[in-house]
């Protein structure tokens, strides 16, 4: 499953501009964000930014169609004195693009709901990124910048990881991924190396931990010295 995953606005646009918040910032902590959680399940993940630049809007759609995404998500922060979540698809679509964006607005708005802001609902609009993109897309809405309670929200990373995790679910749902894969504890010793690591702790060459990680010059230096009685 390949995605483009759209920063909203960058460089010379700031975007939506309240309490002391820019939502190109927000949107782009937004995309890497949820663009790491959908690597970390699978998806080839393509982003039309990736730090605080200006890209046009045709060259953001045009991107998506010359990389052949299966999906198009573009990230927003609202203003103009509302509050809440909303999410757009383009003027008429239905079928795919509207089954894709009810399951990722689903999870959320769950999101929001949760932290006690509304959900505005499913709509849609004449947005050029939803209108020149050749593939499914959505445009989301992440609460009013200029909204002394949303912008609250928005300040806290524990609320920018729960909106990001909820959209990530909901693509990974909508596309059937697979759960993130974990990787292996980092405090676990590989099976043919259990007796030498058993036995340079014995010796007092190292301490044991960190059993994967890679050996600097002088983390060497010191166990060569300890092997020869240093201290
Ligand atoms: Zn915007």
């Amino acid at each position: 499953m390949k995605i483009m995953i759209d920063a909203g606005h960058g460089g010379k646009d700031p975007g939506a501009i309240g309490n002391g918040l820019r939502e190109k910032d927000l949107t782009l902590k937004l995309a890497l964000r949820i663009g790491q959680l959908l690597a970390a399940r699978g998806a080839d993940v393509r982003y039309t930014r990736t730090d605080d630049t200006f890209v046009e809007l045709s060259d953001r759609a045009r991107a998506a169609n010359t990389a052949k995404v299966d999906y198009f998500l573009s990230i927003h922060i609202n203003a103009g004195g509302g509050t809440g979540f909303e999410s757009f698809t383009y003027t008429g679509t239905s079928g795919a693009t509207a089954a894709l964006r009810n399951v990722i607005h689903r999870k959320v708005a769950a999101a929001f709901v949760a932290s006690g802001l509304p959900d505005r609902g499913r709509k849609q609009a004449n947005l050029a990124v939803l209108r020149e993109t050749n593939m499914p897309a959505a445009l989301l809405e992440y609460g009013f910048i200029d909204t002394a309670k949303d912008a609250a929200l928005l300040k806290t990373e524990a609320f920018l990881e729960q909106i990001a995790t909820a959209t990530a679910d909901g693509v990974a749902e909508a596309f059937g991924l697979p759960a993130a894969v974990v990787p292996a504890p980092v405090d676990t010793v590989s099976e043919w190396a259990r007796a030498a690591r058993d036995w340079a702790v014995s010796a007092g060459i190292t301490d044991g931990t960190r059993p994967r990680d890679g050996v600097t010059r002088e983390e060497v230096w010191t166990m060569l010295w300890r092997m020869n009685g240093g201290k």
